[in-house]
């Protein structure tokens, strides 16, 4: 039998992706989502993944949530920690909510994920963590101080985790995607799109979500058991983080 991957916001976008991206490379997978229950329903309609529901910025839920993936399916073993959101706002205008919901969501949500899975994974001897930071972590993007901060903390906890983890099996890893064809980007206007976000991605396009599922897949791989602390850019050739 496969082993169990956990994939955080696992059912629509990127996330979504990746769940089926693992399904399909032999994994059992459960995706965890947050409110959209029509689109969690349709997606576990048409692939068949399990979904379970609760919120990555509250520790207790987490807890909980992984507990009861586990009684299902068996311990996790693969963690994608995706499930993200966006609260834009100049910095002058942003309001200690939208810092708030960002920081809790992309950056205290992979603590609060990992922390309930990690002694598992230490007892067992084996283990991937694979979270989604961004392009916008790395190189920041003026309305997105929020978001920025929490992709850059995503990086800072995936290289002290990935040194913690080495001894038992365990690899810690990011992958930046840049734009990407989900959601998330359809609420951009589409003239911001034009003219300010595709003229700077060479190849000339967005990515698509099963770009990045192909790169979590490696990563989770047996194949993958030398690459820990690493973050992984797939943006076009948008941003060249040295
Ligand atoms: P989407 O908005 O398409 O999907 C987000 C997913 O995360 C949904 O399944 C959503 O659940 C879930 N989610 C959101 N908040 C929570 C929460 N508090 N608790 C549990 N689940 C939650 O996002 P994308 O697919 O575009 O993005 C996925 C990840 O990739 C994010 O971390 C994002 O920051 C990152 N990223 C995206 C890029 C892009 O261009 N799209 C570029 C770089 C990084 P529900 O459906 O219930 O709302």
């Amino acid at each position: 039998m496969g082993r169990v991957a956990l994939v955080s916001g696992g059912t629509r976008g990127i996330g979504a992706a990746v769940s089926i991206a693992l399904k399909a490379a032999g994994y059992r997978v459960a995706a965890s989502y947050h409110g959209n229950d029509e689109r969690a329903s349709q997606f576990h309609e048409a692939t068949g993944i399990p979904v379970f529901k609760w919120d990555v910025s509250d520790y207790d839920a987490c807890v909980a949530g992984v507990a009861a993936v586990e009684k299902q399916l068996g311990p996790v073993e693969i963690l994608v920690n995706n499930a993200g959101i966006a609260r834009d706002n100049m910095f002058h205008r942003m309001t200690p909510q939208q810092w708030n919901e960002v920081i809790g969501t992309n950056l205290t949500g992979l603590f609060n994920m990992t922390h309930p899975i990690w002694p598992g994974m230490r007892e067992r001897g084996f283990g991937r963590v694979i979270s989604i930071s961004s392009i916008n972590g790395q190189k920041g993007q003026l309305g997105q101080a929020n978001y920025a901060a929490a992709k850059a903390g995503d990086l800072g906890f995936t290289k002290a985790l990935a040194l913690e983890g080495a001894s038992r099996n365990i690899t810690v890893n990011a992958i930046c995607p840049g734009y990407t064809e989900t959601d998330m980007v359809k609420a951009i206007p589409s003239q911001v799109l034009e003219e300010k976000i595709l003229p700077h991605i060479p190849v000339g396009r967005l990515g698509k979500p099963e770009e990045i599922a192909r790169c979590v897949v490696f990563l989770a791989s047996d194949d993958a058991g030398f690459i820990t602390g690493s973050t992984l850019t797939a943006n076009g050739g948008q941003y060249m983080a040295g």
